[in-house]
């Protein structure tokens, strides 16, 4: 934990009450003469979800339990396909007497580790990902504030874009919030939709690879010529029953989740949309595609599959939109231009979003 003295410049943010019980992380140190800026400080966390917070991270037990079950049973799969599958059936004996994985036992090794590496790095980015939590210093766009009022959200005392929903668990509104996964210990909203999507279709590869090899060693056995490499070890087999028993449910639960996100994102509706009754004007036929998986250079608006890219499918790259149409996919501009997150300079001026009390104008509803 670490705690930053910063001027506090922002117009939104008023000088801060003397600290009390409620806002004990949030103090203002009186100005010793009139030019003074006041200076407020505020926590950084290293982990966390609250605007200053080094890295996004949820710390809520039961979805660091979920994450690590998750890996486990990656990479309990991975030991069963390497250890127990493949050496007792892809394999032969040199001439000194040493067993060795033929061509295909490497190869099959090698490409079911690789998928579940994919599906643990998606998750992970899915887990440390900011969902798009609205910033402290968010302003509607000007043409909005014409025709209705700026509504703020009464529970982070924030500006509440149309599509941001308030989680109760990240205790921050999230632009396009689908849902909170307990699985993936974070929402999914417009900033990691992309490796949620990623994570589930890497998860239904391996429990399908998985699957694939069991029954092609199922056949295996059942051949007369070939069952003499069947397993004959009990341990062996209760654990090739286990990865069967999990790539099984797994498998099914992941095809039923890419099944209704394909809904979501062709129509771009998400579920909490669609609970509420909010159903947005679509931009074009193509807006939830772009918005899952960004927008490449040269645009692309307008056409949906025309424009898929091989980098859809890695989780190693980011999301992200032009400048001229992020504001409109945002629905919030940000009047300083400046990062709270993963940014270590000094000098950056910040502004505390808890416990600053708010005035709250003719303009503005509370919802
Ligand atoms: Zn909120
Ligand atoms: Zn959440």
């Amino acid at each position: 934990m670490q705690r930053r003295n910063i001027p506090q410049s922002n117009p939104l943010i008023r000088p801060t009450p003397p600290p009390s019980s409620s806002t004990a992380s949030l103090s203002s140190i009186p100005q010793s003469n009139n030019n003074a800026l006041p200076v407020a400080s505020v926590v950084r966390n290293n982990c966390g979800t609250q605007p200053f917070d080094k890295n996004w991270l949820n710390v809520d037990c039961c979805g660091l339990v979920c994450a690590v079950m998750t890996y486990f049973l990656h990479g309990f799969g991975c030991y069963v396909v390497c250890f127990v599958l493949i050496p007792s059936w892809m394999k032969y004996e040199r001439e000194d007497g040493v067993q060795k994985l033929t061509f295909w036992g490497i190869f099959h090794s090698i490409g079911f580790c690789l998928v579940a590496a994919m599906a643990i790095i998606s998750h992970l980015k899915a887990m440390c990902t900011d969902p798009g939590a609205v910033p402290p210093d968010a302003e509607p766009i000007p043409n909005d504030l014409d025709t209705k009022k700026k509504r703020l959200c009464r529970r982070c005392n924030s500006f509440k874009p149309d599509r941001a929903h308030h989680c109760s668990i990240c205790k921050r509104c999230i632009i396009k919030m689908d849902h909170h996964c307990p699985w993936v210990n974070n929402c999914v909203g417009i900033g990691n939709h992309k490796y949620f999507l990623l994570f589930i279709l890497y998860t239904f590869f391996s429990c399908a690879y998985s699957m694939f090899l069991v029954v092609l060693r199922f056949g295996h056995c059942m051949n007369i010529r070939t069952s003499a490499h069947c397993l004959d070890n009990p341990a062996s087999l209760l654990s090739i029953i286990a990865l069967t028993v999990e790539s099984v449910l797994f498998g099914l639960f992941t095809l039923c989740m890419m099944a209704d996100q394909w809904d979501v994102v062709l129509t771009n509706v998400t579920h909490i949309d669609r609970l509420k009754g909010d159903i947005f004007e679509e931009s074009a036929d193509s807006a939830g595609v772009n918005e899952v998986f960004g927008i490449g250079v040269g645009g692309g608006k307008g056409k949906r599959w025309a424009n898929f890219r091989t980098d859809w499918l890695s989780p190693f790259t980011k999301v992200c939109f032009p400048v001229s149409v992020e504001d409109d996919i945002m629905g919030f501009c940000r009047p300083c231009g400046f990062s709270t997150r993963n940014e270590e300079e000094e000098d950056d001026p910040v502004v505390s979003s808890d416990g600053s009390p708010r005035t709250i104008t003719g303009n503005e509803e509370i919802v």
